[in-house]
């Protein structure tokens, strides 16, 4: 018998358990009905912190915590639910404060089988082929179609994807943590590593289609440069990072954003030439470089990806210097 005092403790905690499972930051608004069969276009749930649930107001469910995690979960037997809270709140407690959360990958859905179906799907868009991304990157990064929402998912971890949609300028992230593409690459650094950092995915995937041995790192949205600092320091990043952020206003402002953060933290970077010196940077990004001038674009990757190499051979050659001295 589970002591009835711990199931109201849980059943008090459906706040947080919205939060983390359901990216519920306010509950005192109202939120998307979390009933599988209600596709609610307006949010109508509400949390009432008097019954402790959270009701539909248009489907008309009522949900505890117990409620959600056989939702979540697929589990129905009552202890077993509860274990499963039990294990989800004591992984939380380990780390404090509740806030300051980086990882909660084991409080997301897995994805796996629908990147699978997915990508079986592939060919039945010509969304990436027309943009110039071969297919054997395609195959590298398992990217899928999904037919019915026609999104192209690009799988970021088995928790979570980046979408963009191949009928209008849509992009959609799974819910939660908003990771980098490839961001491991940060975990796994040498002092011979060279990461280009890009703005969006089709772009790193365009430079991985011109050179495949070179490695990138997709922000998926200028405002996660926080997330690639951060990482960089907890992993204590050792190589260099070749910024390659669009060509525009924004692109220029967070790139000049992003190079003064590693500057600040140790962190060799340089602003990319790789496309401002093509047809006096007319074009916006390296993928609409690569559908309007990919002999410029391939000349010029493959030209200052060994300056870039060089640069950094340099470098090594000269901490190798200070260290023996030092
Ligand atoms: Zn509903």
């Amino acid at each position: 018998m589970i002591p009835e005092e711990e199931i109201e403790k849980f059943k008090g905690m459906l706040p947080e358990y919205l939060y983390i499972q359901h990216n519920i930051t306010n509950i005192k608004k109202h939120f998307q009905c979390l009933n599988p069969n209600h596709t609610d276009k307006h949010p109508s749930m509400s949390y009432s912190s008097q019954y402790k649930i959270c009701k539909c107001f248009a489907c008309g469910v009522r949900y505890d915590i117990y409620d959600l995690v056989e939702l979540d979960y697929d589990i129905k037997n009552f202890k077993d639910k509860h274990n499963k809270l039990l294990e989800i709140f004591n992984e939380l407690n380990k780390i404090t404060p509740l806030i300051n959360i980086k990882d909660d990958e084991y409080t997301i859905k897995n994805f796996s089988k629908y990147f699978n179906y997915c990508y079986s799907n592939i060919s039945h868009s010509n969304y990436l082929a027309n943009r110039g991304i071969k297919e054997d990157i395609i195959t590298k990064y398992k990217i899928g179609f999904d037919d019915n929402r026609k999104l192209i998912i690009f799988p970021l971890n088995e928790n979570s994807y980046f979408a963009r949609s191949t009928t209008s300028n849509e992009k959609y992230k799974s819910k939660g943590i908003s990771y980098l593409f490839n961001e491991d690459l940060i975990k796994y650094s040498d002092k011979n590593s060279i990461i280009y950092v890009t703005e969006s995915i089709i772009d790193s995937l365009s430079l991985e289609s011109i050179l495949p041995t070179i490695k990138t790192i997709a922000l998926n949205g200028t405002t996660n440069i926080n997330r690639l600092i951060n990482l960089s320091k907890e992993y204590d990043y050792k190589g260099i990072f070749i910024l390659s952020l669009d060509n525009d206003y924004y692109g220029k402002l967070y790139q000049d954003k992003l190079k003064k953060e590693l500057d600040d933290i140790g962190i060799i970077s340089y602003p990319n030439n790789l496309i401002n010196t093509i047809e006096d940077g007319k074009y916006k990004d390296i993928n609409e470089t690569l559908i309007n001038n990919k002999e410029k674009l391939i000349y010029n990757v493959n030209f200052f990806d060994k300056q870039y190499h060089n640069i950094l051979d340099k470098i090594n050659v000269e901490r190798g210097d200070d260290y023996e001295l030092g």
